[in-house]
């Protein structure tokens, strides 16, 4: 195991997340969502690539721990297929300033 969490702080507009290593992790919920890895969201984008921003559709509404390695979030659109593993959300937060 590389990268849990030890502290995750989820807002509307971006979730936070405080690593067991100390590294800390912010990433938008814009980022956040265009990033689903879900089937349907990735069929969607590779159809429309990113022409359509969903903009304030994107704020996250919960957040959930899912079997130790990845985190399922929420969103306000109602959205909430996609299970974002650990590497992934390190990743995210990092290429993202
Ligand atoms: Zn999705």
């Amino acid at each position: 195991m590389d990268h849990e969490p030890a502290r995750i702080n989820v807002d509307a507009e971006s979730v936070t997340i405080t690593w067991t290593d100390g590294a800390s992790t912010t990433i938008t919920g814009d980022r956040l969502r265009s990033s689903c890895p879900c089937a349907e969201c990735r069929e969607h984008e590779s159809n429309t690539r990113s022409i359509i921003q969903i903009g304030n559709r994107s704020s996250i509404a919960d957040a959930q721990l899912i079997g130790g390695y990845a985190i399922r979030f929420t969103f306000a659109d109602g959205h909430a297929d996609g299970l974002y593993p650990y590497g992934i959300l390190r990743e995210l937060g990092s290429t993202s300033p």
